[in-house]
């Protein structure tokens, strides 16, 4: 990976934050105690034949962080740094997620070590449908539904769907979402959490008077949500001046035309190279002159060592958890305003809702009602967050999270401890 070196534990950022907004919302011991940890944690092993006749066996994880609003919820990723841990933290930032944009479900994540860029189709489905016989107990649309996140699609989830329902005997579309279209899927999903970004990026630059049109972007990390987020941005009249994926960044001043570049991404797997810009180095994106920064790819990537040369005046988190406590106070001291990752990344999961409500019904909405119901629920979150931020004089991190933990806290109290 060549994106700037991440450093640290995410469950330890993820157990660190919670205590943070915990202390500063004078949270009981007891409640703390009930909501902090994960209710559920699965590993699983993965047997696959792969193409050449061998067997390899991987380790995939399913964590359920909480159901005391609703069925557990969030995506699978597949990616060779999984590990039990950063999966743990997911699925707790999940919890949070739901809560701060006020969906009915509770947190989950789950996860395998692999590397699907070295993997053939017919591979990553027959480790795909292994894994989902294999965390099947779990999973189901009242349960734990899952997702798409790093390095997985709606093929993926096609996969899943297909074998979960081929067990159960009939089919069950809503034990997933971000599906195919064809399948149950949602209008408006695959570019939700991208749209979401985009629409808290909105309020933000409305907040701090930064006229969009014009503002100087980057953007670190091209997969779904990076890549939305630039082409949105873009078409609001936002200048990108910087893109990076895992094999390289790339910077031309004058602004990268995005959609040529979405373009040669799709075609080539990579944006390095792309005509009319130059190659730089991961901290130097970082460091780039900037009205907006957009880290769209994995966790602790702005720490101690390099938030200092962060010269943005928003950090708009679309990945999960991509600055460390330690990278936050730097850009708290340096006065950088943060849409933190539970809030600014919510779109997907918000749109997921709108998948699974869908499917319950067996009745689909238009592309315009969920893009104006996204909005409503991404703006108003927004809205609840700043006014907690300002009202408390807390960092925007902490204030999304007292307002997530707080709805938590509220529905554990109330239904109490069975039995
Ligand atoms: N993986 C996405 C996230 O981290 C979406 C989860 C979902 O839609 O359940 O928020």
């Amino acid at each position: 990976m060549l994106t700037t070196k991440s450093i640290g534990n995410a469950y330890d950022v993820a157990l660190e934050n919670f205590d943070t907004a915990a202390d500063a919302m004078e949270l009981d011991k007891d409640t703390r105690e009930m909501i902090k940890y994960p209710e559920r944690v699965l590993t699983v092993s993965i047997p696959v034949k792969m193409d050449d006749g061998r067997i390899h066996r991987f380790e995939g994880f399913r964590v359920q962080h909480s159901t005391a609003r609703g069925p557990a919820k969030g995506g699978i990723r597949f990616h060779p740094q999984v590990t039990l841990d950063e999966v743990k933290a997911l699925a707790t930032w999940m919890t949070w997620k739901c809560a701060v944009v006020n969906i009915p479900f509770g947190g989950g994540k789950g996860g395998v070590t692999c590397d699907p860029k070295n993997m053939s189709r017919n591979e990553l489905e027959r480790m795909t449908r292994r894994y989902t016989s294999a965390i099947l107990p779990l999973i189901g649309p009242e349960q734990d539904i899952p997702a798409p996140d790093v390095y997985t699609n709606p093929q993926t989830m096609a996969w899943i769907m297909d074998t979960f329902s081929m067990i159960k005997g009939y089919s069950i579309p809503g034990v997933v979402t971000g599906k195919p279209i064809s399948l149950g899927g949602s209008l408006g999903r695959n570019e939700a959490t991208g749209r979401g970004v985009f629409y808290t990026v909105e309020s933000a630059c409305e907040h701090l008077k930064i006229p969009l049109k014009g503002a100087r972007v980057v953007v670190q990390g091209f997969g779904n949500a990076g890549s939305v987020t630039a082409q949105l941005l873009h078409e609001a009249g936002a200048k990108v001046i910087a893109v990076s994926d895992s094999n390289g960044c790339i910077h031309n001043k004058k602004g990268l035309n995005i959609p040529e570049l979405i373009h040669m991404k799709t075609l080539t797997g990579r944006v390095e190279g792309f005509p009319e810009s130059e190659t730089i180095r991961p901290e130097e994106l970082l460091a780039l002159e900037c009205e907006i920064l957009v880290p769209a790819a994995l966790e602790n990537m702005i720490h101690a060592d390099n938030a200092g040369a962060v010269k943005a005046r928003l950090v708009a988190e679309a990945a999960n958890g991509p600055v460390t406590p330690a990278g936050d106070r730097i850009l708290e001291k340096n006065g950088i305003f943060l849409i933190p990752d539970i809030l600014c990344n919510a779109g997907g999961v918000t749109v997921s809702y709108f998948e699974w409500v869908q499917d319950e019904q067996h009745l689909f909405w238009e592309a315009q009602d969920i893009y104006k119901r996204l909005e409503r629920v991404m703006k108003t979150s927004f809205r609840d967050v700043l006014k907690i931020h300002l009202e408390r004089k807390v960092p925007m991190r902490i204030a999304a999270n007292i307002l997530g933990i707080g709805r938590v806290a509220e529905a554990v109290q109330i239904r109490g401890i069975y039995p």
